[in-house]
């Protein structure tokens, strides 16, 4: 029997789908996958040298838990360039998820409250309650473009709460924070003493204005950890590799954990990662490129299809439909799925305030998205 706390937390939804889709694809069945979170691009060949040159130069043991040196420097520079006020010792390299899981762990008591947006990225609330913690969510809401409330925050904040998750640019919205909001709640968080675990994953795929880090505000950075990595910017989403930046404090109660789970991050990747981040960054601005021209290719489809609405996102490569046929969410994609052939995600996967949404992950090629939204407007037209 496997533990009770286990026994509460349903499987991954992004992950099951994808597990799905690989499993009806390998049966022979033509599906279109706009469910993962996943750029359709390979790795720049820059990165992929880096990485073979340093497996045939050995390099291929155990390093220090943290990190190699160069790459904490490199992480803490490009942090930098976003205002966030860190150095070396403020980064532990590790898969971005893996930081979630180990900041959840090594902040969150039984019984304490964590604050969280519905709807949020599946595994925030997994993260929690793994923790024993018991995620407080506020909701969202979709006139008002998904931009969370600093009034309701606030609201939520009981003398349990610990934490509060920011996400931005958010899965599974794309809906970018605006400045003023983030320094309100942080405002909030610092002066009742929550914690703020900031998610800052799609960083770089912003399409208005330059990325806003929360703890890029005077005095946030001492009470955030911030996590990020480099699978969606650079297309390296096989290469598990991330980071969390916090004060060294954190880090090191963040690095105990790492040194009795994975060690540290995979050796090669980490030399690779130095190239990511300090070598050419063209690959990285094509790509940005090619997601805007293709969330407005995606807005323009859905658009036509009858009853859809959508807010328009700022960043990420998401968008969250909202849809006016009469079924939950969780069996439109089912639906979807089996007559159309063509795999989204339910908006329920995400947190109660999903229901009656989708999320279509555009990082797939201009054919694919034509044809895969087509499916779903015959298959919609139908219901
Ligand atoms: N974050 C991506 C997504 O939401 C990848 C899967 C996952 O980590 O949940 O699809």
């Amino acid at each position: 029997m496997v533990s009770k706390r286990l026994q509460e937390i349903p499987a991954s939804g992004t992950i099951a789908i994808s597990n799905l889709v690989s499993q009806m694809k390998a049966e022979g069945a033509d599906v279109i996958s706009l469910s993962m979170g996943e750029p359709d691009f390979t790795t720049p060949e820059n990165i992929i040298e880096a990485c073979c040159g340093s497996l045939r130069e050995g390099f291929t043991h155990y390093t220090p838990s943290a990190g190699i040196p160069e790459l904490r420097k490199a992480i803490a520079d490009s942090a930098r360039l976003d205002g966030i006020p860190c150095g070396p010792s403020n980064v532990l390299v590790t898969p971005c998820k893996q930081a979630i899981f180990m900041t959840a762990l090594a902040y969150i008591d039984p019984g304490d409250e964590v604050i969280l947006f519905d709807p949020s990225w599946v595994s925030y609330e997994a993260c929690i309650r793994l923790a024993g913690g018991v995620p407080v969510y506020v909701p969202l809401s979709f006139e008002n473009g998904f931009v969370p409330d600093p009034a309701a925050v606030e609201a939520a904040i009981t003398p349990k709460t610990k934490m509060i998750i920011i996400n931005t640019p958010s899965n599974p919205t794309g809906c970018v924070i605006p400045a003023g909001v983030l320094k309100e709640i942080s405002d909030i968080a610092v002066s009742r003493g929550v914690r703020i675990l900031s998610d800052e994953i799609y960083s770089s795929i912003v399409y208005r204005n330059r990325h806003t880090s929360i703890a890029s505000f005077p005095g946030v950075f001492d009470n955030t950890i911030v996590v990020s990595g480099l699978s969606k910017s650079y297309a390296m989403t096989g290469w598990r590799l991330g980071w969390a930046l916090a004060p060294e404090a954190d880090i090191s109660a963040i690095n105990k954990l790492q040194s009795h789970s994975i060690s540290c991050a995979v050796s090669f990747v980490q030399k690779a990662a130095v190239e990511a981040l300090t070598g050419p960054q063209d690959s990285k601005i094509a790509m940005v490129a090619e997601f805007r021209k293709r969330r407005d290719l995606v807005l323009d489809l859905l658009s036509e299809i009858p009853g859809f609405q959508c807010s328009v996102p700022d960043g990420a490569f998401y968008v969250f439909p909202k849809y006016n046929r009469d079924v939950p969410s969780a069996k439109l994609c089912e639906i979807l799925l089996r007559e159309g052939h063509i795999a989204v995600t339910p908006g329920t996967a995400f947190g109660p305030g999903g229901e009656g949404f989708f999320r279509i992950s555009y990082a797939a090629s201009e054919d694919q998205l034509r044809e895969g939204i087509g499916r779903i407007r015959s298959v919609i037209s139908g219901l």
